[in-house]
C-alpha cells in the first residue's frame, strides 16, 4: 500500500505519495527561499512557523491528487532528523496526528538514507551493492551501500560541506542567497584554468574531504577580480576545483570497495558540472553513473515517501517510540530492517 511522505528537515515543505508498484504517484513543495532570503540564511525560527502555514494544504493536495483515500495508505513516514529541530518537530507531529487518526504505521526517515535511496524513483536505477556520494548544504559523505540501512561510512568532510563551500563562496562573490546554484550559473561563463586552487586532501591517501580552505583560497583571490567577467573566472576555478576533487575521491570509493556502480545524490548533486565530468570518468573506467532528477537531488517528499516505503516493505522502521526527532543522527548508526 502507498505510503504518505512528509519533509520538514529545513526549509522545504514537501509532501509524497509512494506506491511500490504504481510508482510516485503525487508530490509536491514549498520552498521557503524568499522567507529566508534577507537573512542570507536559514532562520529556524521562521523556517518552523511556515511548515506550520503549509503542511496541511500540501498534504491535503498530495492526498487529492493520487488518488489515494487517506484511509488506504500503507504508512506515514515523516523527516525524522537530521535537521532543524523545531522544523523537524512539525513534520513529525502531523505524521502522528495522521498515523494516529487513521491507525496507520509511522515511520521515521532518516534524511540523508532518503537523498541516497532518491535515485531508486528513477527508471534507471542502480542495484545494491553501489557507493554514494552524498553532497548537500550540511553533508559530505561518501558511503559504501550494501542494501537499505546497511551503511558503511568512507569518508566525510572534516569542515564543510560541499554545499556550504558553494554558498559560502557565492557570498564572498556577493551572489544572493542562496547561492551554490548562483555561483554555478556564473561560473559557466567563466574560464575554470584561470586561478590555480588546491585540489584539498587529494595529494595523501583517504576519502575524507576538506573544503574550508578552498572558500579562503576564493577570499585572498578576491582582489585579483575587480571586473564581472573576472568574478565568474573564479566561480569557475571554484566549481572545478570542487568537482576535481568529489571526482578523484569517488574514483578512489569505486577501487577500494570494488564496486561498479556510482550513486550522487543531495543538492549539489545538481551541479551540471559535477555530473559532466562524473559522466566522463564513468566512461573512462566503465562504471555506471546513476543520479536522481535534478528537482530530487535538493530537499523533496519523493523520497521521503520512497524511503518509508522501502524500510515498511521490508520490515521494521529506524525507530519506534512516539515522535521520535533528532537534530544529529550519524548514517552509519542506521540497521538494515528486519522482517517482522
Ligand atoms: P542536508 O541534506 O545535508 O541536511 P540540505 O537539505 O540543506 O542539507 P540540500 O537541499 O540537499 O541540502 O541541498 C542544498 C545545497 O545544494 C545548497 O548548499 C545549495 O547551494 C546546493 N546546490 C543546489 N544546486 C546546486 C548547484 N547547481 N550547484 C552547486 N550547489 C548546488
Ligand atoms: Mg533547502
Ligand atoms: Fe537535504
Amino acid at each position: 500500500r502507498p505510503v504518505l511522505g512528509i519533509e520538514t528537515s529545513c526549509d522545504e515543505t514537501a509532501c509524497a505519495v509512494y506506491d511500490g508498484e504504481r510508482g510516485l504517484l503525487a508530490h509536491r513543495l514549498h520552498s521557503q527561499i524568499r522567507l529566508h532570503a534577507e537573512y542570507g540564511g536559514v532562520v529556524p525560527e521562521l523556517a518552523s512557523r511556515d511548515h506550520v502555514a503549509r503542511i496541511h494544504e500540501l498534504v491535503r493536495q498530495v492526498l487529492a491528487e493520487s488518488g489515494v483515500p487517506a484511509a488506504e495508505l500503507g504508512g506515514v513516514a515523516y523527516t525524522a532528523g537530521p535537521g532543524l529541530i523545531g522544523a523537524l518537530m512539525v513534520g513529525a507531529s502531523v505524521a502522528a496526528g495522521l498515523a494516529t487518526a487513521l491507525d496507520l504505521p509511522l515511520i521515521p526517515v532518516h534524511h540523508m538514507e532518503a537523498h541516497l535511496l532518491a535515485p531508486m524513483l528513477e527508471e534507471r536505477r542502480p542495484t545494491f551493492p553501489f557507493v554514494a556520494l552524498l553532497v548537500s548544504g550540511g553533508h559530505t559523505l561518501l558511503v559504501a551501500v550494501r542494501g537499505v540501512g546497511d551503511y558503511e561510512l568512507l569518508g566525510e568532510s572534516l569542515d564543510d560541506a560541499v554545499g556550504e563551500a558553494f554558498d559560502k563562496t557565492a557570498k564572498l562573490l556577493g551572489l544572493p542567497y542562496p547561492g551554490g546554484p548562483e555561483l554555478a550559473r556564473l561560473a559557466e561563463a567563466g574560464n575554470g584554468s584561470r586561478f590555480k586552487f588546491p585540489r584539498p586532501m587529494t595529494d595523501r591517501p583517504g576519502l575524507d574531504f576538506s573544503f574550508s580552505g578552498l572558500k579562503t583560497a576564493v577570499l585572498t583571490t578576491l582582489p585579483q577580480a575587480p571586473e564581472a567577467a573576472d568574478r565568474a573566472d573564479l566561480a569557475a576555478s571554484f566549481q572545478e576545483a570542487v568537482t576535481d576533487t568529489l571526482a578523484i575521491k569517488c574514483r578512489r570509493a569505486l577501487d577500494a570497495t570494488g564496486y561498479t556502480q556510482l550513486v550522487v545524490a543531495g543538492g549539489v548533486g545538481a551541479n551540471l558540472r559535477l555530473r559532466e565530468k562524473l559522466g566522463a570518468l564513468a566512461q573512462q573506467q566503465g562504471f555506471e553513473l546513476f543520479f536522481p532528477r535534478q528537482a530530487f537531488c535538493t530537499d523533496n517528499g519523493a523520497m521521503i515517501a520512497y524511503a518509508g516505503w522501502a524500510r515498511r516493505a521490508q520490515g521494521r522502521a529506524t525507530h519506534a517510540g512516539p515522535l521520535f526527532t533528532t537534530p544529529r543522527w550519524p548514517l552509519a548508526e542506521l540497521r538494515p530492517p528486519v522482517a517482522a
